[in-house]
């Protein structure tokens, strides 16, 4: 495993664009909350997210910042 943020360029859909996604774990440990309260903010639609095709969900860093 390599150290530092896993970041990803992906298709943010709420973006509308190419964006910087990263997995909930790293977003919850980006923002200092766990990674159920990421869930809670995808649910209530406050952060962008996009699963990918292996059902790994991501989170749009423009909408975590
Ligand atoms: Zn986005």
């Amino acid at each position: 495993m390599v150290s530092g943020p896993r970041k990803v360029v992906g298709w943010c859909v709420t973006c509308g664009a190419e964006a910087e996604m990263v997995p909930v774990d790293e977003a919850a440990i980006l923002r200092r909350v766990d990674s159920r309260t990421i869930f809670r903010w995808v649910e209530a639609e406050q952060v962008h997210a996009s699963e990918t095709a292996n059902g790994l969900l991501l989170i749009c860093l423009n909408s975590l910042s």
